[in-house]
């Protein structure tokens, strides 16, 4: 991770909210109270313009600002939650790279930041399902003995999937949803959704090591 990977990141998960904006206000509109998609589509649309007007000097700089944007912007929970998390993960890039582990140890950094934020646990039907199984599988790719970003992404961003469509058969117990208690269940939870996203983002705009050039002599 660099910094022009790291405003690739937000530029295309702003990207992306947008795209499934209508489907994430769907989701919310079932369990919560229709404004998921359009509380991130105004968080991220708020993101760009504020990247643009920033020189980074790290990585973690990028996130920071990303993260302080969407806490100014975002009335709702998620607002919030997301811009602790990815100040969190600023935090601890205070360079102009981030090996595949020391990413994965910011993925951590932001999950405790929502955690202890909003109070959730693993099974409570929020983001924190998508964002924690997203982070093992990173975590996990980082370690093998050639780590690389791409595939880590990769993984992260598949964990992330299927951890937000196995929240539908979970019941709330945390944010709006769990006002509804058992009628919770059945439903994707909107956050859990956005958090793959962010991570699917993440897995597009990570290339592949190009190749070695060969200089003719
Ligand atoms: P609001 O609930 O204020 O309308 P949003 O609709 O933008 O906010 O976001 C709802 C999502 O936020 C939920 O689907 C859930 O994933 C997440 N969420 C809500 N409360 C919490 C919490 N305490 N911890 C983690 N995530 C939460
Ligand atoms: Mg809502």
């Amino acid at each position: 991770m660099d910094i022009p990977l790291a405003l690739a990141w937000l530029r295309e998960t702003a990207a992306a909210v947008e795209r499934e904006q209508t489907r994430l206000t769907e989701l919310d509109s079932a369990i919560g109270d229709g404004d998921h998609g359009s509380n991130l589509a105004r968080g991220f649309a708020a993101v760009l313009p504020a990247l643009d007007a920033l020189a980074p000097a790290s990585v973690g700089a990028v996130l920071t600002k990303a993260g302080s944007t969407l806490i100014s912007k975002v009335g709702g929970a998620s607002g919030p939650l997301y811009g602790s998390a990815l100040r969190a993960m600023g935090k601890t890039l205070p360079g102009e790279r981030a090996t595949p582990a020391e990413f994965a140890a910011a993925l951590t950094a932001g999950l405790a930041a929502v955690q202890s934020l909003g109070g959730a646990q693993p099974g409570d039907k929020t983001l924190v399902d998508a964002w924690g199984p997203a982070t093992a599988a990173f975590e996990a790719a980082s370690a093998s003995p050639a780590p690389d970003f791409r595939t880590a992404a990769r993984a992260a961003a598949e964990a992330a999937e299927q951890a937000a469509e196995a929240t539908t058969p979970l019941q709330a117990r945390k944010g709006r949803a769990s006002y509804l208690g058992p009628r919770s269940i059945g439903h994707q939870d909107p956050g859990a959704t956005s958090t793959a996203l962010l991570f699917r983002a993440l897995a597009d705009v990570t290339e592949p090591t190009p190749p070695t050039v060969s200089h003719p002599a």
